[in-house]
This record gives C-alpha cells, sequence and structure tokens, in this order.
C-alpha cells in the first residue's frame, strides 16, 4: 500500500533503533535528516513559530538540549500563511532552528473549535480565529502545507472523537480517520514526488525527505481503538501516535487506552503519544512502551505561575516562598535554579515581569527534558523500575 517517496534511492525517511529494553520500556535513536534523536524524548511545542517564552539558543544549549520541537499546521497556515513561509525558504530558515520539526496535521486544533466548525467526509469547514474567514481543511490541504512547511515529521490528517464519545459515535469518526489516514498517504507520496517539500536534505543514509506518522484514535472504546491501529498499519506508515487523549477522559482511560494498544503496535517503530501530560503520564506511558511525547503543559503553566519540581507543583505565587532563598527545586541543575531563589521569582511574577515566564518556562522544560534523561539513563542500566518508583514516590511525598 505504501509506496516509497524517493523512488531513485528506497531509502527510509527515517531510521529507529532500539537500543536496550527494561520490561515494555525501551531505549532508542530515531534518526532524521536533521540529526539524531534519542528517546524517549518530550518535544517542546512550538505553536506559532516560537515555544513561548524561551529564545531558540536555550532550547539547542547543554542545559535543555531540546532535539525536536513542535510547529503548529493550523496556527502556521492561518498565520503568516504558507506563501510567506515558503518564500522564506520553509519552516526551519523561517524561524532559525536547525534541528528537527515535527508539525501536527491542524485536524486536533480544528476539531477543538467545536461549534464554530462541520465536518463532512471531504474534510472540515471553519472559522478562523485570526480574521473569521471561512476556511476549509482536508488531508490533501494538511499535506499541502506540512511540504510548505519543511517539517521533518507531518502527522496525518485525523479525526478526533471526544473523551466520552458513545461507542457509535467514535465508530463513525474512527471510520473517516481510516480513510483521511488513506487520503493523507496518497498525497503525501505524490508531494514527495513532486519535491515542494521545502525542508529536503541531502542524506546518504536517509532519503531526505519528510517522514509520515499514522494516528490511531477510538476516544474510551478499546475494540475501537484496535481496529483504528489494524487500519492505520494496514496503509503503512514512518511511526504511529496515539491520538485523542487527554481530551477530557478519565486518567484511568487514558491507561487503559495505552496498555491495551502498545503491545499490539508495530516493535520496530516509533510510538508517540499526542498531547500528554504530566511528568509522571510520561514516566508512566514509557513503562508501557511509548517513545515521543509532546505537551504544552511546562511552558503554559510556566506563564501562569507553575513550576514543575521533583517533589510536586509549586505555585510561585504563594506567600511562603516571600522569602525563600531556595530555588525552585533543590534537585535541580538547570541555569534558573543555580542562580534564582523563589523569592525573587515570586516577585517578578506578582510584578508582572516578563522574565517570570521565561525563566518559569526554562527550568519546566529543563525538569521535563532532565525527567527523559534519567528515563533513558535507567533503562539503559536496567534501573527503571527503581526510577519510575522513586520518581513517583518523591512526587507523592511533598507538592502543594
Ligand atoms: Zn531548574
Amino acid at each position: 500500500m505504501s509506496v516509497t517517496p524517493d523512488l531513485s534511492t528506497s531509502l527510509p525517511a527515517l531510521r529507529f533503533e532500539i537500543q536496550a529494553q527494561d520490561g515494555e520500556a525501551r531505549v532508542g535513536s530515531l534518526t532524521t535528516r536533521r540529526g539524531v534523536i534519542d528517546t524517549p524524548v518530550f518535544m517542546p511545542v512550538g505553536t506559532t513559530g516560537t515555544v513561548k517564552a524561551i529564545r531558540f539558543e536555550q532550547l539547542e544549549s547543554d542545559d535543555l538540549d531540546a532535539q525536536i520541537i513542535l510547529g503548529n499546521t493550523y496556527h502556521l497556515w492561518l498565520r503568516p500563511g504558507i506563501e510567506t513561509i515558503r518564500s522564506c525558504g520553509g519552516l526551519h530558515r523561517f524561524i532559525g532552528w536547525d534541528r528537527a520539526l515535527l508539525t501536527d496535521s491542524g485536524g486536533f486544533q480544528v476539531w477543538s473549535l467545536g461549534d464554530l466548525r462541520k465536518i463532512t467526509e471531504e474534510g472540515t469547514e471553519f472559522r478562523s480565529h485570526v480574521d473569521g474567514s471561512l476556511q476549509f481543511l482536508s488531508p490533501e490541504v494538511s499535506m499541502e502545507v506540512q511540504a510548505a512547511l519543511g517539517s521533518d515529521i507531518v502527522m496525518v490528517f485525523d479525526e478526533c472523537a471526544p473523551g466520552n464519545a458513545s461507542h457509535e459515535e467514535t465508530e463513525k469518526s474512527v471510520g473517516l480517520t481510516a480513510r483521511w489516514a488513506r487520503r493523507s498517504r496518497v498525497a503525501f507520496d505524490c508531494m514527495q514526488l513532486e519535491g515542494v517539500d521545502t525542508g529536503r536534505v541531502k542524506n546518504s543514509d536517509l532519503s531526505g525527505t519528510q517522514a509520515l506518522f499514522g494516528i490511531v484514535q477510538g476516544a474510551g472504546h478499546l475494540d475501537l481503538r484496535r481496529i483504528s491501529l489494524q487500519e492505520t498499519v494496514e496503509v503503512g506508515f514512518d511511526g504511529y501516535a496515539i491520538g485523542g487523549l487527554s481530551v477530557g477522559e478519565e486518567k484511568s482511560v487514558m491507561f487503559d487506552v495505552i496498555a491495551s494498544l502498545t503491545p499490539q503496535m508495530p516493535k520496530t517503530q516509533p510510538r508517540y503519544l499526542m498531547g500528554v501530560g504530566t511528568p509522571q503520564d510520561l514516566v508512566e506511558a514509557v513503562a508501557q512502551g511509548v517513545d515521543m511525547f509532546d505537551c504544552v503543559l511546562p511552558t503554559r503553566n510556566g506563564r501562569t505561575g507553575q513550576a514543575f519540581t521533583s517533589t510536586g507543583k509549586l505555585n510561585v505565587k504563594n506567600a511562603r516562598w516571600a522569602r525563600d532563598t531556595r530555588p525552585l527545586d533543590e534537585h535541580c541543575g538547570c541555569l534558573v535554579c543555580r542562580r534564582h531563589t523563589r523569592a525573587y521569582l515570586r516577585h517578578l511574577y506578582l510584578a508582572g515581569e516578563m522574565l517570570a515566564s521565561i525563566l518559569l518556562t526554562h527550568h519546566n522544560l529543563a525538569f521535563f527534558l532532565d525527567t527523559m534523561r534519567g528515563v533513558r539513563q535507567s533503562i539503559r542500566s536496567g534501573d527503571f523500575p527503581k526510577f519510575r518508583r522513586e520518581f513517583t514516590e518523591r512526587l507523592d511525598a511533598n507538592g502543594e
């Protein structure tokens, strides 16, 4: 079913190598056309071409060392628009980031517009949040936009059922997702052959083309999840994502879905859990064999004064930190924790200083990325169960 994108080489777009396994948890390397990503990996979210409140130099620094970030198709398509990004040489050049980029398909963002959108077999019609104009997004349009962005990993255009959707409603959504996955695959392969991808890289080991990931849907219905997985694998992709979680369902439902799906997923390809979650969620999903994550929590919560620490969440506004000279997290070695006190961060936040967002975002990203470094190390040394237990105990012991 799948077509080799670059007929002249027949090389793969990605190479995924599992280096060690501890239970279901696996550590590996995902080689993209723009460098190697150590997995399990956390990918900071750069919605409109910026990971909010942090500079690219910091993302690249040893302190954070983010090997891949996300861009949002929906946002970039509406503003500044793909013609602008294409004429500036693609998203990497436009934003000044040479490392790997993954773009979502826009499906989830359009879905979350609720009553402002209308879904048909052909695609989704909706009103732009920027200027109210009527827009249309489909598998073909999404692949075209992602080719113009030139991201290294492209996501299929899918349909997300609400977390509490009925079996009947979800069944329809899963069927549509499968048909859209096939259309995404066909459109994507055409665009790779036409060479409209702005991020093409010459590479001797890889095709240099974009990689395409499929998305498994099915809300909390395990039978439909399995059908969706089967249909997605039949089409054939470079990696497989679990979508439609963290959309209002119970946490137990989310972990039931992950635990039931991961053993059925292709073992030799990367598994990506979309839009999840807290540091604890990440560690628990790694234990089930998930390799990739993205979430807005570290950046969004950083801007609202919440720090993630090894002993739980810390609300920087709290009066008890007014004269506290300890760092945000005594176990964190990030630049913020090495230099600044809770008292100062609280002061910055209350004074409405933009540095509060910058520093809290930096620490939160450092905490998420360090957690994944610890995860990888412990899987390599066969200590992952101990890491998982101690990580959870420490988080539960304190917090606010
Ligand atoms: Zn820190």
